[in-house]
């Protein structure tokens, strides 16, 4: 974050990261959590076991996220860009060691999202043992829908979860089937890193992850929480 206070900067300091927050004003962005493997047929689909492992994590730059249903421009160094749709969690209270019994108060709202990824990168690097950032982190990799205030939606535990690349469904779920559910991620990421307001989660996508071309338009939806749209250009 840029601190108003300090007008010395030796280069043009970066843009605050926000997301349009539905019914109006922005929620500005720290950092971008996300969740792998976290429903257990997306996690077979990738070669993995479905058993409850502790959940892992990675990151992508805050200002890796595309708003306001703008159109997402294929990445280079790929062929095989995969959607994969995801519920989104916005953290407005900070904290470190949260319980899951009052993780839920540390959660400002909700957006859905769509972890894109690079396959053929990341399982260049999956098989080398190396990390994937490169594979996940990319520009304009985050799409993500307006933030819905959980005080307007509460906080959603069952719906479906789907996308739709050109009107036919891609991948269709149900949040309720999330292996780590909100207040158990919230309260495990808070054991690795101090949360803050402004930091985003993406929980994880379904099964059906599969590969977009240029011109695609993906259409994403959370039942009760949301939705976006983007066309891959
Ligand atoms: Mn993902």
């Amino acid at each position: 974050m840029t601190d108003p206070a300090i007008t010395d900067y030796v280069i043009p300091p970066p843009a605050i990261v926000a997301v349009p927050v539905a019914g109006g004003g922005s929620f500005p962005v720290r950092r971008v959590f996300c969740v792998g493997r976290n429903y257990a047929e997306h996690t077979r689909e990738m070669g993995g076991d479905p058993n409850r492992e502790p959940p892992f994590f990675f990151m992508k730059p805050a200002d890796a996220l595309l708003t306001g249903n703008a159109d997402m421009p294929y990445p280079p160094a790929s062929e095989d860009l995969h959607h994969e749709m995801e519920l989104v969690v916005a953290i407005g209270t900070g904290g470190v060691d949260i319980p899951e019994a009052s993780a839920l108060d540390h959660v400002w709202g909700y957006a859905v999202g769509l972890d894109m990824t690079r396959r053929d990168v990341q399982n260049v690097a999956r098989k080398a043992g190396r990390p994937w950032d490169m594979g996940k982190g990319f520009d304009h990799s985050a799409p993500i829908g307006d933030i819905f205030p959980a005080a307007k939606i509460g906080h959603p535990e069952a719906g479906t979860i789907e996308l739709r690349v050109n009107g036919a469904v891609r991948q269709t779920s149900d949040i309720s089937k999330m292996i780590w559910n909100i207040p158990e991620t919230v309260s495990y990421l808070s054991r690795l890193v101090a949360l803050a307001p402004g930091d985003l989660i993406f929980t994880g996508t379904p099964e059906g992850v599969n590969a977009v071309v240029r011109g695609d338009l993906l259409e994403g939806s959370v039942a009760g929480v949301g939705s976006l749209r983007t066309r891959i250009v």
